[in-house]
């Protein structure tokens, strides 16, 4: 009987890593470490310039002008995703999304015909239904959102976001997954999420299976406006610890079993942080645990509200001199968001870690089904148990584990069987579980459920 618990003990730590070691040791996907190389600064860089050159792209300019307006810069950007269709072997599709949204005497004082700009690369694999969309906001604006003629270049309130939709689509179109990548350019985030919200409620509607979504919102440049602190190593993640749809029984095993830290929106975030650290050199992803900043909303909300896993992506510091300010220059302070307060070396490492994780998810299988830990007896032990993926083949498995009070995962165990015990008491850790390929793709982690 000694013998053999010494055999099990010994067998578990075999297997058993700790997370920064496991860190070392998970080898970078080659193919995602290619795409992430040819992240482009002078891609990014000219996708600004151009977006810039209309002039002004509030959502409530002109959509017939050719040079001038959100028409236009629309109509570039479904441009270019056509462009790159061209070499998707016919899998990826561009059109713009339109609507019209009627004067609401708030941020809609005429009728406006609303317009997101979208690229669909579909999924290889035709039983797999899952989605993942990288969004930025094509919209722009000056000091009063209601301005619809005067220059807002918007080069990084979000021609940043727009730039790196773009550059993952250019770079990732070329490639195929099993799961749907949906590159998206929104309008309306200005006047009030207005694109974003239309197309959540469409994917609600619809039943769209999206499994992430990533918000990129102002996350070019890096020295804020108070303290000139300079900081090009470091960009927020924002997630909200559960959803508003998380209700009745939902929410009683949230509390009962202190799972407040551990919903989907905020397990995306765990995830972008370690895949885009993985991938990306100099640059910590900072876990920023709310949902948006203060006076401020983001694209990903009308997601998050719909009960989908969705986060926002931002610099560390912003300039408020340079956000939804009109153009000009008070006692020597430059005020407007102009290309030159751009970094785009910043630029590429934050565009990488959006396109490091979207690979890695719609690479990845599924998430292992019917996740469960046996709570039957007393133990001073951990059972788990789960089930095959749906879609897609897993080599095995990765066992998520950290201490109750750890932001981050703190061990990540492989295994090849579908059932595992450990010597780690269930009442003082948490617990995840994540499937993996062969190319070591994992999928985002499933908290397990009380079950026998
Ligand atoms: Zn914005």
């Amino acid at each position: 009987m000694m013998k053999k618990n010494f055999c099990l003990i010994f067998l578990t730590y075999l297997f058993f890593i700790n997370y920064s070691e496991a860190q070392k040791i998970i080898q970078r996907d080659v193919s995602i470490e290619q795409m992430v190389k040819e992240v482009s600064t002078d891609s990014l860089k000219a996708y600004i310039n151009k977006m810039v050159s209309f002039g002004t792209r509030s959502t409530l300019s002109s959509t017939t002008d050719k040079k001038r307006g959100i028409g236009a810069a629309r109509e570039w950007v479904v441009q270019k995703f056509s462009d790159f269709a061209k070499n998707s072997g016919g899998r990826l599709t561009a059109f713009v999304d339109t609507t019209t949204l009627l004067a609401d005497g708030r941020r809609i004082d005429a009728n406006v015909n609303l317009g997101n700009a979208m690229a669909t690369l579909k999924g290889t694999d035709p039983n797999d239904d899952r989605i993942y969309i990288i969004s930025g906001h094509l919209d722009s604006r000056v000091s009063n959102v209601m301005n619809r003629t005067a220059d807002a270049p918007g080069a990084n309130d979000d021609g940043s976001g727009v730039a790196a939709v773009v550059e993952c689509a250019r770079i990732m179109s070329k490639h195929s997954f099993p799961a749907t990548i949906i590159f998206l350019a929104v309008s309306g985030e200005e006047q009030g999420l207005l694109g974003a919200t239309y197309l959540a409620d469409k994917a609600k509607k619809n039943n769209w299976n999206i499994d992430a979504m990533l918000n990129n919102d102002i996350m070019g440049s890096n020295n804020s406006n108070e303290t000139g602190i300079i900081d090009n190593t470091r960009v927020r993640i924002f997630s909200e610890a559960f959803s508003v749809q998380d209700t009745g029984r939902t929410a009683l095993n949230i509390r009962s079993l202190g799972l407040e830290n551990d919903g989907r929106a905020r397990q995306l975030a765990r995830y972008v942080k370690e895949v885009g650290e993985r991938y990306v050199d100099n640059l910590e992803v900072v876990m920023i645990y709310r949902n948006d900043r203060f006076l401020r909303g983001g694209d990903h909300t009308p997601f998050v509200q719909k009960g989908y896993a969705a986060v926002r992506i931002t610099e560390m510091n912003e300039n408020y001199n340079h956000q939804h300010q009109d153009l000009r220059t008070e006692k020597g302070v430059i005020y407007g968001d102009l290309v030159e307060f751009m970094d785009f070396e910043y630029l590429r490492k934050n565009t990488a870690i959006n396109l490091a994780c979207l690979a890695n998810l719609a690479k990845a299988s599924s998430v292992p089904q019917e996740v469960k830990v046996d709570v039957r007896n007393l133990t001073n032990s951990t059972t788990l148990s789960w089930k095959a993926p749906n879609n897609g083949s897993a080599k095995g498995y990765y066992i998520l584990m950290r201490e109750t009070t750890s932001p981050i995962w703190q061990k990540k165990i492989f295994t090849s069987q579908t059932s595992t015990t450990m010597p780690y008491s269930k009442d003082n850790y948490f617990f995840a579980v994540q499937s993996v390929n062969e190319s070591g793709n994992e999928s985002l982690p499933v908290v397990p459920t009380v079950g026998r």
